[in-house]
C-alpha cells in the first residue's frame, strides 16, 4: 500500500497544535492549522500549497507570519480557508505591514483567502504582491456539499463543529488508489510512461470502461482492459483532523460521520475524563471522549494533541486514558 500523504505533528502534544501532510511524490504539502510552525524548516514550509484553519485562536494562527514571510518570493499561489470571517482577518493580518517597496516588477506572489461556511465555501478573496497585496474579491470555487476542497486525486471534507465560535474539523479523502502492477505491464509488452498518469486519472476520474487510453507508438487500449490487468485500484487513504469542540453530542455525531473508517485520525485530548468540568468549561474533548470517538468511528491509527499543560508533570496520562478507551471493546461504559 502506497500513501498520497505523510501525515504527522507539527509539534510534540503539549505545544500548538498541527498536521503537516507531505505528498509522495514531494514537491507539494497541505497543512492543518498554522499555530507555531518553527518546527518546519523553510523548504518544507515551501512545499505548502494549502492551508485549513480550523479556527482563529492565536494557537492556531501565529504560524501565518512565517509562512507568509517565505512565501513573498514563491511566484505560485497559496490557498488559506477559514471559517467564516477568515478572509476578513487574513486581509487585517496583511494590513498591518507595510508594502511600499513592492511594484510590478516583484514577484507576483498571490495569496488567496476564504471562508468556509460548514457546507461550502461562502467567500474567497485574493491579495497580488504586485498590487501591494490590495484585496481583490473573486468567486469562492464551487465543490459538493460538505466540501472545503476537491481536485482530481483527493478531496477534503469538512465541518463546522461547536467550540463557543465555530471550529472547523477536516478530512483529506484519496478519491481511489491506483498503481500499476510493473510486472503485468512486462506481461502485456506495454511500455512504461506518462500515459500510466492519465489513465490513472481516468480511474480516479470514475470514466466508462470503453475509456480509449492513447499509449504512444502503439494502439489504443481500453481502460477496462487496463483495470482488469494492469491497473490496482483500491480505497484510497483517509487522515482526519479535529480539535477545539466541545464534549457535546452535537459534536460527536458530525466527527463520528467526518472521521469514519480514517486511516489515521489526529484528535485533541486536552483534559483527563476526572477534569470534565474543565472540559465543559472551556469546550474542549476529554481523552477518554476523543478515545471512544476513535474507537466508534473505526478507524485504524488515532494520535491525541492539544494536551493541556496541567499535565506537564505526567505527560502520559492524557495519551494513556485516550488508548484505554480508543481499544476497550464494551462501547456501553464510553460517554455518550
Ligand atoms: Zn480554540
Ligand atoms: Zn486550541
Amino acid at each position: 500500500m502506497s500513501w498520497l500523504v505523510q501525515p504527522r505533528l507539527v509539534n510534540d502534544p503539549f505545544s500548538d497544535p498541527g498536521v503537516y501532510l507531505d505528498f509522495r511524490y514531494g514537491r507539494r504539502a497541505i497543512l492543518f492549522d498554522l499555530g507555531d510552525v518553527n518546527a518546519l524548516s523553510s523548504r518544507e514550509l515551501l512545499r505548502v500549497s494549502h492551508v485549513f484553519v480550523s479556527h482563529t485562536h492565536v494557537d492556531h494562527m501565529t504560524g501565518f507570519d512565517r509562512l507568509f514571510r517565505l512565501c513573498l518570493h514563491r511566484p505560485y499561489p497559496l490557498t488559506l480557508i477559514g471559517p467564516p470571517g477568515f478572509a476578513a482577518q487574513v486581509e487585517h493580518r496583511i494590513r498591518g505591514f507595510t508594502w511600499n517597496l513592492l511594484d510590478e516588477n516583484s514577484v507576483d506572489f498571490c495569496l488567496r483567502a476564504m471562508d468556509y461556511d460548514g457546507t461550502r465555501l461562502a467567500k474567497a478573496a485574493e491579495f497580488h504582491a504586485r498590487q501591494a497585496f490590495a484585496r481583490r474579491e473573486i468567486e469562492p470555487p464551487v465543490f459538493p456539499e460538505g466540501l472545503a476542497w476537491m481536485e482530481d486525486e483527493f478531496r477534503i471534507e469538512a465541518v463546522a463543529l461547536d467550540h463557543g465560535i465555530p471550529s472547523l474539523a477536516f478530512a483529506l479523502r484519496e478519491v481511489l488508489q491506483v498503481n500499476v502492477w510493473r510486472g503485468v505491464l512486462n506481461e502485456l509488452d506495454l511500455p512504461p510512461g506518462p500515459w500510466l498518469n492519465e489513465a490513472k486519472r481516468a480511474v480516479r476520474l470514475g470514466l466508462p470502461d470503453d475509456h480509449p487510453v492513447d499509449i504512444p507508438g502503439r494502439t489504443r487500449i481500453r481502460l477496462g482492459d487496463l483495470k482488469g490487468s494492469a491497473l490496482r485500484i483500491a480505497p484510497g487513504q483517509a487522515v482526519a483532523y479535529v480539535t477545539d469542540a466541545a464534549p457535546v453530542p452535537e459534536n460527536r455525531a458530525k466527527i463520528l460521520q467526518l472521521a469514519r473508517e480514517a486511516d489515521q485520525l489526529f484528535i485533541e485530548a486536552v483534559f483527563l475524563e476526572r477534569d470534565r468540568p474543565l472540559a465543559l468549561a472551556s469546550l474542549h474533548l476529554t481523552a477518554r471522549e476523543a478515545g471512544s470517538i476513535a474507537h466508534e468511528a473505526g478507524v485504524k491509527f488515532v494520535t491525541p494533541f492539544h494536551h493541556s499543560a496541567r499535565y506537564l508533570s505526567e505527560p502520559d496520562v492524557l495519551r494513556e486514558e485516550l488508548f484505554e478507551s480508543f481499544r476497550a471493546t464494551d462501547r456501553e461504559v464510553m460517554p455518550a
